[in-house]
């Protein structure tokens, strides 16, 4: 019987991935990886089998119920398996029905975490999150529910929190503003819509929440989040770039 580490490979720079992690990479035999993790990352495990099991927002993805099979199925022949997850495992990573999986056939596991994206791209835009005096409550959240789920109502906790990040968002933005507007969010509230943070290819956006249903309109294809909230306010950020705050809706490009 083989053990699991259950790994985060960060947001997408290859090496914003922890020492930990390369080096049970390294050590692997049969390497899960999402579709998302950066080829270099999936390089390092140098001498591991590897299969790719998936995801992409939108796109067909291997059911997760084969996963956990999968993932069982390969513990019990080798020594050493990855399951290697973008970001943190254990942030909407379905990381917990894979820990059940292997928890029920009594497989070793170990969870490595990963930079999340949400603290990518504050670290990208350069925007703390919190801020004295003005921000001490953080709500990392997503209006995505599976086919197979009941509605979930995400917003009280975006609109009560100080700031606000949203994962899997992007496509469903138009919705997104018109649930919190009704909530009460104010139309002003600053908004950053950040793409493919820690990458080359990063772009950011600047708009408020009046204006988050143009967002898609920007063609954002790779992973994005959304985040809300009075610490993004342009006139509050750093000078070098408020030259561009006035546009509304200001796409900048960090590459
Ligand atoms: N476990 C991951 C999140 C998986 S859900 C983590 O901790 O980051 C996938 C969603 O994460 C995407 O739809 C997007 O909202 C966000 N995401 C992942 N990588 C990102 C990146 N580099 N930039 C912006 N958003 C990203």
């Amino acid at each position: 019987m083989g053990k699991v580490y259950l790994v985060g490979a960060g947001p997408g720079a290859p090496d914003l991935l922890t020492l930990r992690a390369a080096r049970i990479l390294e050590q692997a035999d049969v390497l899960l990886h999402d579709a998302l993790v950066h080829p270099d990352t999936v390089a390092l495990a140098a001498n591991a089998e590897k299969i790719a099991v998936g995801k992409r927002c939108g796109a067909r993805s291997t059911a997760q119920r084969f996963i956990n099979k999968r993932l069982v199925d390969v513990a019990r022949k080798h020594a050493v398996v990855v399951r290697l997850k973008g970001g943190d495992p254990m942030l909407f990573g379905r990381a917990q029905e894979e820990i059940g999986a292997l928890e029920e056939a009594n497989i070793e596991y170990e969870i490595v975490p990963g930079v999340t994206a949400a603290l990518a791209a504050s670290a990208a835009i350069g925007v703390s999150l919190t801020r004295r005096g003005l921000a001490r409550s953080v709500t990392l959240a997503t209006p995505r529910v599976g086919t197979e789920e009941e509605e979930s109502d995400w917003a009280p906790a975006v609109v009560a929190a100080d700031t606000a990040v949203l994962y899997m968002g992007v496509g469903q933005a138009p919705e997104i503003k018109r649930c919190l507007l009704e909530r009460g969010m104010s139309p002003a509230t600053p908004v950053r819509v950040v793409e493919n943070a820690s990458l080359p290819t990063m772009r950011e956006f600047r708009l408020t929440l009046s204006e988050l249903d143009r967002a898609p309109g920007h063609g954002v294809a790779g992973p994005a989040l959304i985040m809300l909230g009075e610490v993004f306010d342009a006139s509050a950020c750093n000078s070098a770039d408020a030259a561009s705050a006035d546009a509304p809706v200001t796409c900048l490009r960090r590459a």
